[in-house]
């Protein structure tokens, strides 16, 4: 089995894409808070949404840095069952970063729990207008990203010029 690293937007996306939760590190002075949270992504931009105020707004209001990884498709493979080194979890995720920036436009805000309903659901949703105003909505352009896919199968990637293999 091999490691492979993503380097195609399109595929990144696609990981994403299946992730139901991703995982947030901020930097709450000089340790670090890691949540879960559920998310939209569109265009290059993750969004999330939460209560207005609570420890994590909090730290975002003094450091806005921002890690989030997604994981999905774990399988447990081995190549023996006796061996325990021979164990892996194959598996895709991504990590990315940028800086949360708090969107308070009323119907950009809308639309951004429309990304973040779509991850989950086709239904059309309707908010009203106190829910709106008291969802804090976060919205991180990516800075940058990585993704890589453990337990890849060999020929699946074979010739795909946006891929760097490791062995
Ligand atoms: C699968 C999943 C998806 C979620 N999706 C969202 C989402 O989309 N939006 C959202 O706002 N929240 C979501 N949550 C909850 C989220 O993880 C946080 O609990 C929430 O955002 C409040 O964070 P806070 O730092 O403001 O909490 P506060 O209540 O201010 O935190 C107080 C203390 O509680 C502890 N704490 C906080 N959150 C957790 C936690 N999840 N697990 C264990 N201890 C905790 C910490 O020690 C923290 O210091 C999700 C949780 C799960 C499990």
């Amino acid at each position: 089995m091999k490691t492979v690293e993503h380097l195609n937007d399109k595929r990144i996306e696609e990981i994403i894409k299946k992730c139901d939760v991703c995982f947030i590190g901020v930097v709450d002075g000089d340790m670090p808070y890691v949540l879960p949270m559920n998310f939209g992504y569109h265009n290059n931009i993750i969004y999330l949404h939460s209560a207005p105020e609570g420890r994590i707004v909090d730290i975002l209001e003094k450091n806005a840095n921002i890690c989030i990884t997604f994981s999905t498709g774990h399988e447990l493979a081995f190549q023996h069952p006796e061996v325990a080194c021979s164990y892996r979890m194959k598996s895709q995720s991504v990590v990315a970063w940028g800086k949360v920036q708090f969107q308070e436009d009323f119907d950009k805000k809308v639309e951004a729990l429309n990304i973040l309903m779509k991850q989950y659901s086709d239904k059309k949703f309707k908010y009203s207008d106190p829910a709106i105003k008291n969802v804090k909505i976060w919205e991180v352009p990516i800075d940058k990203v990585t993704c890589k896919e453990f337990g890849a199968p060999h020929e699946k990637y074979q010739g795909d010029d946006t891929v760097k293999r490791s062995f």
